[in-house]
């Protein structure tokens, strides 16, 4: 066994009762460089996640107790970790879809391991601010009621602050920074998600359907993500 990668200083929580499945997760996230705790149910989770701080937690949906959409609403109310959600069947992400859980990926068991960890990876190397695209770069954009401050990474509705989740921000970033363009979904995934990513575009309508719900918009009322039918997604600027 080659040795294990120089500490990088990131933290993981796995989350998962079946015990050989866990600790395949974690040897191959300490393998590459992660600290990493278990937690066998979602109250030790929660309870680790609150100590651990981590800055990614792999989440199984099917606990004993609380579920793992339980753990992931408790978890976002103290941390906007990266959460990759592991359900037993594809069927489920689409019933999770309509939950706005604030997971930031789903895998579907069995899956490989070694695609989770270069998921993780992916996603805790994309940028955390918008990169600057325009000569007033910087500035608060301002579409309606809704403000968002790309490098603050704060979204307000009339004052009041939007609780995103990471994704949730950076898919709404990456949409403000360019008012006039309608973003595909490829093009959202290469933004947000990073190249090489080759998941499911169904990804990116999850996570522009948990921001519409949260900016109190609806596929109907599209006032700050609009859907351009047949296309993607643009910012919701006038016309
Ligand atoms: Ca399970």
């Amino acid at each position: 066994m080659t040795p294990d990668a120089a500490p990088t200083g990131l933290r993981a929580l796995v989350v998962e009762d079946e015990a050989p499945l866990a600790e395949l997760v974690s040897g191959y996230l300490r393998h590459d460089g992660f600290e990493v705790e278990v937690a066998g149910d979602g109250e030790e989770a929660i309870r680790r996640a609150r100590t651990l701080d981590p800055d990614v937690v792999v989440l199984d949906l099917g606990l004993p107790g609380i579920d793992g959409v339980e753990v992931c609403r408790r978890l976002r109310t103290f941390s906007d970790c990266y959460v990759v959600m592991l359900t037993a069947r594809a069927e489920e992400v689409d019933k999770l879809v309509g939950l706005s859980v604030g997971a930031d990926d789903y895998l579907t068991k069995p899956f490989s391991p070694r695609e989770l960890v270069a998921r993780i990876r992916v996603m805790l190397r994309r940028p955390r601010t918008g990169v600057p695209r325009s000569a007033d770069e910087g500035a608060p954009i301002v579409i309606g009621n809704l403000v968002v401050d790309v490098p603050a990474r704060d979204a307000r509705i009339a004052g009041d602050g939007v609780p995103l989740t990471r994704t949730e921000f950076d898919v709404l970033a990456a949409l403000a920074v360019r008012p006039k363009m309608v973003l595909s979904r490829a093009a959202l995934l290469e933004e947000v998600w990073g190249g090489g990513w080759n998941g499911d575009e169904h990804l990116v309508d999850v996570h522009v359907l948990h921001l519409r719900q949260k900016l109190g918009d609806n596929a109907e009322l599209q006032r700050y993500v609009r859907t351009v039918r047949g296309v993607g997604y643009r910012i919701g600027t006038g016309q």
